[in-house]
């Protein structure tokens, strides 16, 4: 007897949840994507404890007849495509005919619709991929879909949530995004009977963004406005089919919001991306962010973007993955490469406001504000304290014809002093350099505004030829330089070399060490002794050699030369959590930045020290050394310049 069998129904039903189904946010991208396909036009979302408990979703769309109610259940069952050939040009949401199947195969599902065609409504109730009844119900035209108990019947996976703050807020994002991408429709979050988001229909994006994440927010990013490119297909084949002239033509729009370059984040996370309205993740989009914004940010910093690509469904095939969240470009390097010079370009126009300290002007309130603190907290702190003081990013040169510093920021007034606000001494946040590795992207032509030389790439030899003048606040290294006067920050700009210092000492495998005179017996948690067992030897080769002692302790040998011996014990705890919180699954290289950073960070000179002359020439000269003088590795600016130009300026002498 042959031992091939096919599945059960609700066997494949289960697998195909596996790939669909991962968390509960994945139930709310599938129902609210429906609702969407719906054509509703207010949407509400409520959940409990994360959505584990309850997960309901009501919409004011079409509805679903009677029959169609029962079908919808039904594998590969769906109204949105009926032949192959729809399948290369999808203009719904959806089109698998799989969520539906696949949830109610693993949690115990309320389907309440009615379409306005019909009188009377209908309500299914479908446990584990059993159907539990179906009955006619009073009901007002629309879909009502509760899902309950997620994953009940396989353990497995339900082990897989996290906690419920965790799993509510991939809601409360996927919500809030999806309302970004239609300001012209009512949505409302509500969790555990808590409202989280409730937004009006409006006319416009910014007035979305306005309502979502409040004055702030529209402060610090950039318009992109409509940008717009054209594609030509060349002529098909003289023996080909003929094509006609205007299907060689494929528009490509791009709309939404990037951040100034000031405003720097340490992953990816707030970059939203959507091809033609479906929120997606793609590498070659977020590689042209990158690209749009290198030399404008440190490697390893992120942007805030909210992009909205719009093109033919013929160009981009949205069937790569069952839970549609990846797209393929047919012309990936034109999209690219669009998106890249779309952004850049309106980084380059909008030059950030000149940015005086004045008083704040009163803010109207957003319409409704989700916890976003976390947001809007590192938008302010990510903001330079000295606006009107340039940071230090690379420059282009001054072009053939005199234009120069074209993307960025001028000093335009005539208030000299500064208002410097002494950092507190104690160490911020612990550092996270999960950074890729740095990007290097040739030079383009073409893309820019007329008349700014884009890619001019600076001379940082500059750096070299500073004289130190003295210090500032104990903190800060006033120096002159050719091209006019530079302040430093002393901690940021000796993390930088240290870090360097590492990372190529590890790369070079002879990492510089000093033996303990007594080993340090340090005691572990339970979740440090999991990450200690999984970094040990990345730590070793870190400097830090070390052996099990008993039992939850260790005793560290050897630590690299810079560390004093007081340090340890912090650099390493440092290290175990970040290496806990960030780098699951992170890469070797990555996990080596982040050990760089953390080494860096605590043996780096504090501010409020006072330096003598022959350690500030030393520290500058270093500076001068290395890689990526320009920020520290949490992508804090390095140091400051007010140039001869703007000095000249100020005092009116041109
Ligand atoms: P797909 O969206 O890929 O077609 P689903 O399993 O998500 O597959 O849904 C199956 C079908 O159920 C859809 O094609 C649609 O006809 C119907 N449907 C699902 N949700 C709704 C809704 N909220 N309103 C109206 N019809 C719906
Ligand atoms: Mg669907």
């Amino acid at each position: 007897m042959g031992r091939i069998r096919v599945l059960p129904d609700a066997v494949a039903n289960q697998i195909a949840a596996g790939e669909v189904v991962e968390r509960p946010a994945s139930v709310v991208k599938e129902m609210l994507e429906n609702s969407l396909d719906a054509g509703a036009s207010a949407i509400r979302v409520e959940a409990e404890s994360g959505g584990r408990r309850m997960i309901r979703i009501t919409d004011d769309g079409h509805g679903m007849l009677r029959d169609d109610s029962m079908l919808a259940f039904e594998r590969h069952a769906t109204s949105k495509l009926s032949s192959l050939k729809d399948l290369q040009s999808i203009a719904t949401l959806g089109f698998r005919g799989e969520a539906l199947p696949s949830i109610a195969s693993v949690s115990r599902l309320t389907l309440e619709t009615r379409s306005p065609e019909e009188t009377t409504g209908t309500r299914v109730e479908i446990h584990g991929g059993k159907m539990i009844k179906c009955e006619e119900a009073a009901l007002a035209a629309g879909t009502i879909l509760t899902v309950r108990d997620l994953f009940f019947n396989v353990p497995p996976r339900k082990k897989f949530l996290r906690s419920d703050q965790t799993e509510l807020a991939h809601i409360a994002s996927l919500v809030t995004h999806y309302s970004l991408a239609h300001p012209d429709k009512t949505f409302e979050l509500y969790h555990d009977y808590r409202e989280l988001l409730q937004v009006t229909p409006v006319a416009s994006l910014r007035e979305r963004v306005f309502q979502v994440f409040g004055a702030q927010v529209l402060d610090d990013v950039i318009d992109l406005g409509t940008r717009e490119v054209e594609l030509k297909l060349p002529p098909p084949h003289p023996h080909a089919e003929p094509v006609a002239a205007e299907d060689l033509v494929r528009p490509f729009l791009l709309r939404g919001f990037v951040s100034r370059p000031q405003v720097q984040k340490y992953n990816r996370s707030s970059i939203y991306l959507f091809v033609n309205g479906r929120l997606i993740k793609d590498r070659l989009l977020l590689h042209a962010i990158s690209a749009a914004y290198y030399n404008l940010m440190p490697p390893g910093a992120f942007p805030f973007a909210l992009l909205f690509l719009d093109c033919d469904a013929e160009e981009v095939d949205v069937n790569v993955h069952p839970s549609k969240t990846e797209v393929r470009f047919r012309h990936s390097s034109f999209v690219h490469d669009f998106v890249r010079d779309a952004i850049r370009g309106s980084l380059i126009e909008s030059r950030p406001a000149s940015a005086l300290p004045m008083p704040e002007p009163p803010r109207a309130q957003p319409a409704a504000a989700l916890p976003y603190s976390e947001f809007t907290q590192t938008l302010e702190n990510a903001r330079l304290e000295l606006p009107e003081w340039r940071s230090v990013l690379p420059e282009p040169a001054a072009g053939p014809d005199g234009v120069a510093d074209a993307d960025l920021p001028v000093f335009s007034g005539g208030r000299i002093e500064p208002r410097i606000e002494l950092p507190s001494p104690a160490p911020a946040a612990p550092p996270v350099d999960v950074a890729p590795s740095r990007l290097k992207v040739p030079n383009h032509h073409g893309g820019a505004p007329a008349g700014v030389q884009l890619d001019g790439m600076p001379s940082l030899d500059v750096l070299k030829d500073l004289r130190p003048i003295g210090q500032l606040h104990e903190s800060f290294i006033i120096a002159a330089g050719r091209d006019g006067l530079w302040i430093v920050d002393q901690h940021v700009a000796h993390e930088r070399i240290l870090f360097e210092q590492v990372l190529k000492q590890r790369a070079a495998g002879r990492l510089e060490k000093q033996q303990l005179l007594i080993p340090m017996v340090v005691e572990l948690t339970a979740s440090q002794q999991i990450e200690y067992a999984r970094i040990a030897d990345e730590l070793g080769a870190n400097g830090f050699e070390s052996e099990p002692f008993g039992n939850r302790t260790i005793a560290i040998k050897t630590a690299p030369v810079d560390v004093k011996p007081s340090q340890i014990e912090s650099i390493l705890f440092e290290i175990l959590e970040v290496a806990e919180r960030e780098l699951r699954g992170a890469s070797l290289d990555e996990l080596r930045r982040n050990i760089a950073a953390s080494i860096a960070c605590q043996a780096a000179i504090k501010i409020n020290m006072r330096l003598d002359q022959t350690r500030l020439d030393w520290l500058l000269a270093r500076l001068a050394e290395c890689e990526y003088p320009t920020n520290c590795p949490h992508g804090r600016p390095i140091a400051l310049r007010y140039s001869t130009r703007e000095i000249l300026k100020g005092f009116h002498r041109i």
